[in-house]
């Protein structure tokens, strides 16, 4: 039950805010704090380096983090796990190295308008450097992605075809298995965005059919530091190195050096092995609550919430009317207040939502919305929580002078 889970996250129960910003960044359950407390205190040494015991202990765990991952996200190879900082980085990654190799100038890059700029910018990025070009899938109001309309823009010019799995203001999972069969039928590959998902559904990257998919540990109930980038076996060793340095080669002369397999290939300089040992962590704390049971509460809330802000006149409910199709993500703007002015009053009344752009400007401009506020909620929220949000967004528009 939630009350039981509340046990494991004292900062909910401690702090005196109500926290509905899981989608900016997660809570962490006590035994991710505790494994990387472990991790310093019995196994602390550099991982892949020191032939001592220590050392080896280090390695170890931070392999078995890595297998972890695989399993999570049933990747065919452990190979094809690299940990980076976080989801943006893994991106990038992507486009500088695999971008820089395939790209030239006239081919394009198809990405989806609902990017969180992390997906987004990269692109522009590799464009600026190579000639390519980049266009956009737009969605329907509702945040759905019409496969008919992706289908006319991918052409035998699309090398690149970047989505997000969940989109951060809309909360909808997107089709990404049609289009992995879309982008595959001209030769291009399908780059997935997955900070949003993660969190929320059960990710299967070879039933997906993506070529590279991302995301970050402190969204998973992991840590901060940590993040993982996918690639398929084949992709990640033809590409070039992103960064390089020490712990990524085999062997270094005066003028050159022999890169070392993957996935060490793309972990250049000292590991994160402390915070990828509580991604671990994080991972099991996931599968020991089930993303089925996670998902009824997060259905449950959201359900609540959308029903209560159904009645609200002035309130509006951005993508799916169906409280399932959010995962746990209520974007929404109040007629006539701004989201800054809505995230100051509901943090008064010790409400912590998000206001603004949420780093996917293109996709507000889309809707027509320069700013939203948005409330995220996760397994651990409760009823009361909720409707503590529902008192506080009733009465906006009142302390915001207009009449009732
Ligand atoms: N993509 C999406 C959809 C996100 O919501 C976020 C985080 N807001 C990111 C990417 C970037 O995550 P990070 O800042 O951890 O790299």
């Amino acid at each position: 039950s939630v009350n039981e889970i509340r046990k494991d996250f004292p900062l909910l129960e401690n702090q005196k805010v109500i926290y509905l910003d899981t989608a900016a960044t997660s809570q962490k359950p006590v035994c991710v704090l505790e494994a990387e407390r472990e991790f310093y205190e019995k196994y602390n040494a550099n991982p892949l380096r020191g032939l001592y015991e220590l050392g080896e202990a280090a390695t170890e765990k931070y392999e078995e983090a890595r297998e972890t991952v695989r399993g999570f996200l049933n990747a065919r190879e452990t190979a094809e796990i690299v940990f980076v900082r976080n989801a943006t980085e893994g991106l990038n990654l992507v486009a500088y190295s695999f971008g820089s190799l395939v790209l030239k100038p006239g081919d394009e890059i198809l990405v989806s308008i609902m990017e969180h700029h992390s997906n987004l910018l990269p692109w522009q990025m590799v464009c600026r450097q190579t000639g390519a070009s980049l266009k956009f899938m737009e969605c329907e109001m509702d945040g759905t992605l019409d496969l008919n309309k992706v289908e006319a823009l991918i052409t035998p010019k699309t090398k690149i075809v970047a989505c997000t799995h969940v989109s951060n203001v809309l909360g909808r999972v997107n089709p990404i298995r049609e289009l992995a069969a879309l982008a595959h039928r001209v030769g291009a590959v399908l780059v997935v965005d997955g900070a949003q998902s993660t969190p929320h559904i059960p990710v299967d990257v070879q039933a997906l059919d993506a070529d590279f998919f991302a995301f970050s540990g402190h969204k998973v109930y992991g840590p901060m530091g940590i993040g993982v980038l996918y690639g398929r076996e084949e992709l990640l060793n033809a590409m070039p190195p992103f960064l390089t340095g020490g712990e990524m080669i085999e062997s270094v002369t005066r003028d050159g050096a022999v890169f070392a397999e993957l996935p060490h290939k793309f972990e250049a300089g000292t590991v994160n092995a402390a915070d990828a040992v509580g991604l671990h962590a994080a991972i099991d704390y996931v599968k020991s609550i089930g993303f089925t049971a996670m998902h009824q509460q997060e259905v449950a809330l959201t359900r609540r919430a959308m029903d209560a802000i159904g009645e609200m006149p002035h309130v509006h409910v951005l993508g799916s009317e169906k409280p399932e199709e959010h995962c746990g993500i209520i974007t929404f703007t109040v007629d006539g207040v701004h989201p800054h002015d809505i995230s100051e009053i509901l943090a008064s009344d010790g409400v912590a939502i998000r206001a603004g752009h949420h780093c996917a400007q293109p996709l507000l401009a889309y809707l027509k919305h320069p700013s939203t506020a948005r409330a995220s909620l996760a397994f651990y929220n409760t009823e009361s929580e909720v409707d503590r949000l529902l008192d506080s967004i009733s009465t906006l528009r009142e302390r915001m002078g207009y009449g009732k």
